[in-house]
C-alpha cells in the first residue's frame, strides 16, 4: 500500500492545498540548519527536504512505504522549526501528519506500537473520565510510595528497561483535577471586560490543575468572565500528531459543539499543542458542510493565554524602555524580587502559532526581575508529544543539549507555556541536580500579579 493507492486522499482532511505547495519545495535547504533531527544525524534523509522527498515520492506512487520510511517519519519530532525556516511556506506539519497517518492506516507499525496507540489515543485519551481513573491510579502508585520503592531498587529496570527510563518523565498527577474544581461559569469583580471559553484540557487537566487554577485567576484579575464548559475532551492534538486523524476529528466535533457559543468572544488556552491544533479546526474541516462555520467559528475565536493578554491589553506593570534596555516600574510581588528569569520557547507556540513576542513582553514587563535570553530558546527540548516515550534516546539528546544552553545563562527560573516542555525540561535539570524553578508563563505572570 502506498498514499498513492488512496489518492488525494492521503491528505484529506489534513490539507490539501498543503500538497501542492509540498510539490513546490525548491529544495533550497535553508530549513536544514533548524532541524534538530538533522543536526543528531548529518544526513539528508533526516532532514525536512530529506523527508518531503520521501513523502513526494511515496505520494507519486514511486516508492512503497518501507520500514525506513516508517523510520524516519517518526524520527521527526514535527516541532515544524522547518516552517519557520522556509521561505516558500512549505507547510511541513500536515504533511508528515498525513504521512503517518497512512502508516497508521496501513499497519506499517509494530503490534506493540498500534496496540498502545490503540489503547492511549483512540480509547484513554478519548474521555476524560477515563483519563481521569487511570490518573487516580497514577497517584495511588506515587503517594503509596510504590513509584519510589521501583525505581530505588531496580526492580522496574529488571521488568523493563525502557519503562525504568522513562518513568521519571511522568507527571505528578495533581491532588483535585481542575475540571471537577472550577464551576461553569466564574464572575470577576465588576463588570466584565470579555467573556471567555476556558479549555481545562487533558494532561493539564490532571497534572497542572494549580497552572490551570492560576491562568483562571489571572483571566479574572485582567476583567474576564470565564466560562468553563463541562464535559470538555482532548483537542484532538495528541492524535492527530500521531496518525490518529479519525479520533482527532471526533475529538474536534466535540469541543466544537461546546466552544462554538455566541456569547463568547474568545477562547483561552495554556498549552501551546492544544491552542495549535484548535486554530487548525477550520482547516481540518473545510470542506465539511455540516463543521466548517462551526470549526471556523472556534478557530477563529482561539487564543494562547499570552497573546490574549498582550492583544487586550494586559501588563503587569508598564515596560520602559532606556538605551536599548527595558525597565520595569510598579510593585514587586513576593519571591521575584531580583530572580534571573528566561523563557523557553513551546515549537507549537513559536513554530506553529508565531507567538515569541508576547510571553517575551509580558515577563519583561514584571518589575523587579531581570530577564536573560536563553541561547537558542526556540529549539526543540525533545519533549515533542509522546516522542519522549517512543523515541527516549534521540529525545534525551536534545534535551542535553538545551540544558547546556539553560547551564550558559544561569537562571533562577525558566518559563515556558506548554506542559510536555515543563516535564521535559524538569527531568534535564533534576539530572543535572541544578536548582531552577521551573514555572508555566501563567503561574508566573499570576505571582506577578498577586502582591496582596
Ligand atoms: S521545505 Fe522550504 S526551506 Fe526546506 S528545502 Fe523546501 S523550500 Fe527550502
Ligand atoms: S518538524 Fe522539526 S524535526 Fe521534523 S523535519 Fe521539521 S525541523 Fe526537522
Amino acid at each position: 500500500m502506498s498514499l498513492a493507492d488512496v489518492g488525494s486522499s492521503a491528505f484529506q482532511g489534513v490539507d490539501i492545498p498543503n500538497y501542492d505547495v509540498l510539490m513546490n519545495c525548491m529544495h533550497c535547504g535553508l530549513c536544514l540548519p533548524t532541524c534538530p533531527t538533522y543536526a543528531l544525524t548529518g544526513l539528508e534523509k533526516s532532514s525536512p527536504r530529506g523527508r518531503i522527498r520521501l513523502i513526494k515520492a511515496v505520494a507519486d506512487g514511486e516508492l512503497p512505504i518501507t520500514d525506513g520510511f516508517v523510520r524516519e517519519m517518526n524520527f521527526c519530532l514535527d516541532c515544524q522549526a522547518c516552517e519557520t525556516a522556509c521561505p516558500a511556506g512549505v507547510k511541513y506539519g500536515s504533511l508528515v501528519e498525513a504521512a503517518r497517518e497512512q502508516i497508521a492506516r496501513g499497519g506499517f507499525e509494530s503490534v506493540t506500537t498500534r496496540f498502545t496507540k490503540k489503547v492511549m489515543m483512540e480509547w484513554t485519551f478519548m474521555r476524560q473520565s477515563r483519563l481521569k481513573v487511570l490518573a487516580r491510579f497514577m497517584r495511588l502508585y506515587e503517594i503509596t510510595g510504590l513509584k519510589w520503592f521501583l525505581l530505588k531498587t531496580g526492580l522496574l529496570r529488571i521488568f523493563s528497561k525502557k519503562l525504568d527510563a522513562i518513568q521519571p518523565l511522568s507527571p505528578s498527577i495533581s491532588r483535585k483535577f481542575s475540571s471537577d474544581e472550577l464551576p461553569e461559569v466564574i464572575l470577576p469583580v465588576g463588570k466584565p471586560r470579555f467573556r471567555v471559553g476556558f479549555l481545562t484540557g487533558c494532561i493539564m487537566d490532571v497534572a497542572f490543575a494549580d497552572v490551570n487554577m492560576d491562568t483562571v485567576k489571572l483571566l479574572l484579575h485582567h476583567g474576564c468572565a470565564v466560562v468553563v464548559p463541562k464535559g470538555q475532551a482532548c483537542c484532538g492534538s495528541l492524535q492527530a500528531h500521531n496518525g490518529g486523524l479519525e479520533a482527532a476529528r471526533e475529538m474536534a466535533k466535540h469541543n466544537i459543539e461546546l466552544f462554538d457559543r455566541d456569547d463568547l468572544d474568545y477562547v483561552v488556552l495554556n498549552s501551546a499543542g492544544c491552542g495549535a491544533f484548535m486554530k487548525e479546526y477550520g482547516h481540518i474541516f473545510s470542506d465539511d458542510p455540516e463543521w466548517g462555520d462551526r470549526a471556523r467559528r472556534v478557530s477563529s475565536k482561539t487564543k494562547d493565554i499570552t497573546e490574549f493578554l498582550v492583544e487586550t491589553g494586559f501588563w503587569p506593570a508598564k515596560p520602559v524602555e532606556e538605551k536599548g534596555v527595558v525597565q520595569t516600574t510598579g510593585s514587586v510581588a513576593k519571591g521575584l524580587r531580583g530572580r534571573r528569569v528566561s523563557y523557553h520557547d513551546a515549537c507549537h507556540l513559536v513554530h506553529t502559532q508565531k507567538i515569541s513576542v508576547q510571553p517575551r513582553e509580558l515577563l519583561k514587563s514584571v518589575p523587579g526581575i531581570e530577564y536573560v535570553e536563553l541561547p537558542e530558546a526556540s529549539w526543540c527540548c525533545g519533549s515533542a508529544g509522546i516522542y519522549n516515550i517512543v523515541r527516549y534516546d534521540d529525545s534525551m539528546k536534545m534535551l542535553d543539549r538545551k540544558v547546556e544552553n539553560i547551564q550558559k545563562i544561569r537562571p533562577d527560573v525558566i518559563v515556558t507555556g506548554n506542559p510536555g516542555c515543563m516535564l521535559q525540561i524538569q527531568h534535564g535539570l533534576r539530572e543535572k541536580g541544578m536548582n531552577v524553578e521551573l514555572m508555566h508563563t501563567a503561574t508566573f505572570l499570576w505571582r506577578a500579579c498577586d502582591i496582596s
